[in-house]
């Protein structure tokens, strides 16, 4: 095989790259300033009294109370927001969005978002008031199994509100992507394709669900802008993920942080209360005016603990695109279509520490596209390392006619 080359960035890309960090640090400090300045303005504790005075009983007021701040935090981002959800990606050309779609799509995740967190946080101010002093690891144990059925129902009943999820056109293709699975181990998955052309120039495609709700889902744009065996060694890596138990990985880092973040907000809302208070208008965690610091306390740690998530989720990466190599043996067709995908996305080859620490949960493309040009275990007679995972018996690939 020829190696593929890595290409210098575009103009654009290197102006999407660069606009993009500045973007992400000002959307950071507009997470963290907005419910500070809130809460130690003393307006969390004013919303909540004109909430009192609304709705008179416990449960009606922090309903209110949680739908005004929901409201004003969503008006203050809204113009950082459209920006980089809507104006950003039509400038950059990667969008195919109308506006009218875009909104659509910004008001289902808004009520779905507010709905979600306001059922957190009753559990959350429930525990609070039942135990002042170990709210944080009785929430922190409830972490795990909150985050696995959100995974669980996500892709079945979410994803399907923003894009048409349908079978596979492509009946060739889908035989030969489900031969695949079946050498992986990943059977009786079906195979959607989602009209994502719809929304974005981008690429994807992913495996996901547990038992009887796992599925192969791909977006019409990667199966129109790679060649199919291109496409079948992205597929490789995503069964990767599937195979490797990533998804679980993934929700068990993701517990673990929460939980020590929980303890963190117990143990640093204390020298709030007691030099804050005055500005704040209370004094103590389970009254409802808190909701922004506990909001604030979140962010911060989870952006101090970000660093750890982004280099976790890089390992699990590298491991996918190894597993994806050596069940297909596609080296070429993988830096092929990383070349595409670098395109389509305005992917930037090799983006700086800050990029890697915060930014992106995947490893460089640059370093991606060296590691499909130099790895090759079963072209020198040497072993696999996910070879144990494959079954032998199943041919790969498929004796269809390929491209
Ligand atoms: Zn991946």
């Amino acid at each position: 095989m020829t190696p593929v080359s890595i290409p210098a960035p575009t103009e654009e890309a290197i102006a999407f790259y660069k606009s993009g960090n500045i973007l992400w640090v000002i959307h950071q400090l507009l997470t963290l300033l907005l419910p500070l300045a809130i809460v130690l303005s003393g307006i969390s504790k004013k919303m909540l009294s004109f909430s009192h005075f609304l709705g008179k009983n416990k449960c009606l007021t922090f309903l209110l109370f949680f739908i005004f701040y929901s409201l004003v935090i969503a008006i203050f981002s809204f113009p950082l927001t459209f920006y980089e959800g809507f104006i950003r990606l039509q400038h950059y050309g990667v969008s195919n969005q109308s506006f009218s779609r875009w909104l659509t799509h910004y008001l289902i995740s808004f009520f779905l978002t507010t709905l979600v967190s306001f059922i957190v946080f009753v559990i959350l101010y429930f525990l609070i008031a039942k135990s002042p002093k170990r709210w944080w690891l009785y929430m922190g144990l409830l972490a795990f199994p909150l985050l696995l059925f959100l995974q669980v129902i996500y892709p079945i009943y979410v994803s399907p509100l923003f894009n048409k999820f349908g079978p596979m056109k492509n009946k060739v293709l889908e035989r030969q992507i489900l031969t695949l699975a079946d050498k992986a181990g990943i059977e009786n998955g079906p195979v959607f394709e989602v009209n994502k052309s719809a929304d974005t120039k981008m690429m994807n495609a992913y495996v996901c669900g547990i038992g009887s709700t796992k599925r192969i889902v791909l977006w019409d744009t990667i199966i129109d802008g790679l060649t199919p065996k291109e496409l079948l060694f992205v597929m490789g890596h995503e069964m990767g993920h599937y195979v490797l138990n990533h998804m679980w990985w993934g929700i068990g880092t993701d517990a673990a942080l929460i939980f020590l973040t929980l303890f963190l907000i117990h143990l640093f809302s204390k020298p709030f209360f007691k030099y804050g208070s005055s500005w704040m208008g209370f004094n103590e965690l389970k009254n409802f005016a808190s909701l922004p610091l506990i909001m604030f306390l979140y962010a911060f740690f989870s952006l101090l603990f970000l660093p750890i998530e982004s280099r976790l989720s890089q390992m699990k990466e590298h491991d996918a695109d190894r597993f994806g190599l050596e069940i297909t043996h596609y080296n070429q067709e993988a830096g092929s279509a990383f070349l595409k995908l670098t395109k389509s996305n305005l992917g930037y080859p090799y983006p700086g520490k800050f990029f890697m620490l915060f930014r992106t949960g995947h490893p460089s493309i640059g370093s991606r596209i060296e590691f499909f040009n130099t790895y090759h275990p079963y072209c020198e007679n040497k072993p696999s390392k996910y070879q144990k995972y494959f079954k032998d018996h199943i041919q790969f690939p498929s004796h269809d006619k390929m491209e």
